[in-house]
């Protein structure tokens, strides 16, 4: 171990402990690396030194988190990598940033993501590129892409992502981290600027499944401020991940995902290894069936436009963010500024979004996908009677070239194995399970019932240790 920021949280917290060295020799590392590699990778997006040095001063035994830019934390940007938000300064600290600061966190840089969340390279940011650490040709995945990056490339300790249909557990799978989508509701919502509500959550993207087990617990929890958020205790994540094995393991494999559109050949045999291994090491394997997870694409591109629509008609050119130079009246102001503020991806989810709302429509569209993710959330109800966890690929490639996806539907496509478990509200992890041609790493995917974190933890925990075991 040649630098501090190439620790993960758990080593970080140890160092601090022993007083091997200080959080404001962590944050000076950290800053470091940021220089030196930002220009290559773009992880990034702006990174306040001055701030990040005097929390660390202020609060001895702390470790710095990079923090997507939609999360807000006061006095920093958050600029959801739009134009819409550009030299938007947040007036207030999300529920995450708060609680996160209670447990010995403070936030340190602000990563590069997919405008408004919406995409899985990064490349629909509009404000900077943001490139794979392990191949600088490829995309780290998105719409988490700096958060992937930033810990891919030890330019942070851990990161703090979002995941509304993969988008932490695509980039993590791209970037050889370990990302957790926890089960909606368990982490608050508050301040975190809102694609579609019913599916956004924010979750850890670490070094290690311990790091991703500490990270939650300091954030998860119930908040006044979100009504979707239970009032029962978070559990202690690491307790519950204390002796893990796959010994007894009932795990899931899904039939239908076994010739799924689009599958790469090194990830199909990365995934049928790892089952092999939870088998060999005590797992009991389970087939099962997931039978209206076909209709996950269509429904999700349904939903969450509708809902992304209806959020983002807050940003009008009056209260935040783009003001149009060139509106002539208050209509003009209205769609100058949106026309000019937001990009081609974002745009076209508004137009979705509106379209499936409307008057006429509405019952075809959304109330029908409203039924649908019902059947698929029974779909996996049904499975959880029978498994204790289920394994798939987490994305259908390894990273893959900038610019190589110019269609919408083939990057779409990128999430057909995160979708259903986002629709369905249960948690799921990305856990690194080994390299495709090339060197690109490829994760697997873990999902648990919903707020089975401290199962989904130990599985994944079980898992880490036997590819880390080889
Ligand atoms: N890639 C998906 C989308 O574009 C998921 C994004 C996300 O989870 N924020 O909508």
């Amino acid at each position: 171990m040649s630098e501090l920021c190439e620790l993960g949280i758990r080593a970080a917290q140890e160092g601090l402990a022993k007083g091997d060295f200080t959080s404001v020799d962590l944050v000076r590392s950290v800053i470091e690396s940021y220089r030196r590699k930002n220009a290559d990778i773009g992880a990034y997006l702006t990174f306040d030194e001055e701030m990040a040095l005097k929390a660390a001063a202020e609060n001895p035994g702390s470790v710095p988190i990079a923090v997507k830019d939609l999360i807000n934390v006061a006095g920093q940007p958050c600029t959801c990598a739009s134009k819409m938000l550009e030299g938007y300064v947040s007036p207030y600290d999300a529920t995450v940033i708060k609680n996160m600061k209670a447990h010995g966190f403070i936030p340190a840089g602000r990563v590069n993501m997919d405008e408004f969340a919406m995409g899985s390279s990064t490349e629909n940011s509009r404000l900077g590129r943001t490139r794979n650490p392990y191949d600088l040709e490829r995309v780290p995945g998105g719409s988490s892409g700096g958060s992937a990056a930033a810990v891919g490339a030890d330019m942070c300790i851990a990161a703090l992502g979002t995941d509304t249909g993969g988008s932490i557990r695509q980039p993590a799978s791209f970037c050889n981290c370990v990302g957790v989508k926890p089960s909606y509701g368990r982490v608050s919502r508050f301040g975190v600027t809102a694609f579609a509500s019913s599916l956004d959550q924010v979750g850890p993207m670490t070094k290690s499944v311990e790091d991703a087990a500490i990270l939650l617990g300091a954030i998860a929890g119930h908040d006044e401020m979100d009504g979707t958020t239970p009032r029962d205790a978070v559990p202690d994540y690491l307790k519950a991940m204390e002796g893990s094995s796959m010994k007894g393991v009932r795990l899931g494999v899904v039939r239908e995902y076994e010739d799924a559109p689009g599958m790469d050949a090194d990830v199909k045999r990365i995934t049928r290894e790892a089952i092999d291994r939870c088998e060999r090491a005590g797992a009991e394997i389970v087939e099962i069936s997931l039978p209206h997870s076909q209709y996950a694409m269509a429904v999700y591109y349904i939903i969450a436009p509708a809902e992304a629509s209806a959020n983002l008609a807050r940003f009008d050119g009056v209260r935040y963010g783009h003001r149009s130079d060139m509106a002539t009246d208050v209509f003009s102001l209205y769609t100058k500024s949106r026309a000019e503020g937001f990009g081609a991806e974002v745009k076209r989810r508004i137009i979705m979004g509106t379209y499936v709302l409307s008057s006429g429509y509405y019952d075809a569209y959304y109330g029908r996908a409203q039924k649908v993710r019902t059947l698929i959330k029974r779909d996996f109800d049904a499975a959880f009677e029978k498994v204790d966890a289920i394994l798939t690929p987490c994305a259908p490639t390894p990273a893959f070239k900038a610019g190589e996806l110019q269609d919408p539907l083939t990057m779409y496509l990128n999430d057909l194995f995160t979708i259903p478990s986002s629709l369905a509200g249960v948690c799921a992890s990305s856990v690194p399970a080994g390299f495709a041609a090339g060197n690109l790493p490829v994760g697997v995917q873990f999902i648990c019932g919903g707020f089975r974190e401290d199962r989904l933890l130990a599985v994944s925990k079980a898992f880490e240790d036997l590819i880390k075991g080889e």
